[in-house]
């Protein structure tokens, strides 16, 4: 399976910033020498890539570092050149990783599901929306594909609802702490919202009694998956109760699902916050191995995923 880093994705931030940026660097480390799993350099994203979903005035005040105080403290990441080229090179990923889940099933970023992000603005350290870029670029070529997002961040995907949500083509699914960050949520196409330090076995029955059906009767081409490192129960901004094994039984049942329906997926990082930095990034990265060991056994043969629409 095919996954794509880049030394950049590590932004310089300043001591004490509580972003793990670290996380780019560790989980990809982890992983080297994994079975079935080839790690390939990331190239940054166009601007015409960034500007099918996002504003020019907000890429400019991105770029010059030009924002009002209280957008910058919204987006939590020092705005400027170097942190609009960073993120280009995030999204340049997930666009690299959609390409090769369309061809071989399933592959990686190691970083992006920055599902906070706006159209117009940036929020919760999410300055572009990954998926929101590679949806619309794919939609030039072909209008009618259908894309589900399956979500399961410990935080709503308000940006990415807020882009997709006039648009038929794209199911929004999204699984959260219900009084957590974002305050005001933005409605998705379904949203399941969970009482705070949900434990495992009750977000894995939410999980399991709410995305088949969704999952089964919307019918997608191509799915995207934000997972999410942040439903631990050290984790410090998730509000979740899952522990290790949670994490894989959630793996195995989002991979068997989109396995059995044979939706090619890209799989995101999203968040991840844990008091323990290390395992933010072996989180991180024991998921990208379940998607390998999945990969390999269900994929690995046949790489003629191309949907038919
Ligand atoms: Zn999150």
């Amino acid at each position: 399976m095919r996954c794509f880093t880049h030394p950049d994705y590590v932004f310089p931030l300043p001591v004490r910033h509580p972003f793990p940026m670290d996380k780019f660097w560790r989980s990809a480390a982890m992983l080297e020498g994994t079975a079935h799993l080839s790690i390939e350099d990331s190239v940054p994203a166009t601007e015409a890539d960034l500007r099918r979903v996002h504003t020019a005035g907000y890429l400019e005040k991105i770029h010059r570092g030009h924002l009002e105080r209280t957008e910058a403290v919204k987006l939590g990441l020092p705005a400027g050149a170097g942190l609009l080229a960073r993120s280009a090179l995030e999204v340049g990923g997930t666009l690299q990783a959609t390409e090769a889940a369309q061809a071989e099933g399933l592959a990686c970023n190691l970083a992006g599901g920055t599902h906070h992000a706006f159209a117009d603005r940036g929020l919760g350290y999410c300055v572009l929306n990954d998926v929101a870029i590679a949806i619309r670029r794919w939609q030039t070529s072909a209008p009618n594909l259908r894309f589900f997002i399956v979500d399961t961040d410990a935080h709503q995907g308000n940006g990415t609802h807020g882009i997709f949500a006039a648009d038929e083509r794209v199911f929004t699914y999204s699984i959260h702490v219900g009084k957590n960050y974002p305050a005001v949520k933005t409605p998705g196409r379904l949203d399941v919202p969970l009482p705070r330090y949900v434990n495992g076995t009750d977000f894995l029955e939410q999980l399991e009694s709410t995305l088949p059906e969704a999952f089964g009767e919307f019918r997608p081409d191509f799915c995207f998956w934000i997972t999410g490192a942040d439903l631990h129960h050290n984790d410090r901004f998730g509000q979740m109760g899952l522990d290790d094994a949670d994490f894989a039984v959630r793996d195995q049942f989002v991979l068997e699902l989109v396995t059995r329906h044979q939706v090619p997926t890209a799989v995101l990082y999203g968040g991840g916050y844990n008091r323990d930095r290390v395992h933010t990034a072996r989180l991180h990265a024991e998921t990208v191995r379940r998607c390998a060991a999945y990969w390999h056994q269900h994929y690995a043969e046949k790489p003629t995923m191309l949907p038919a629409r």
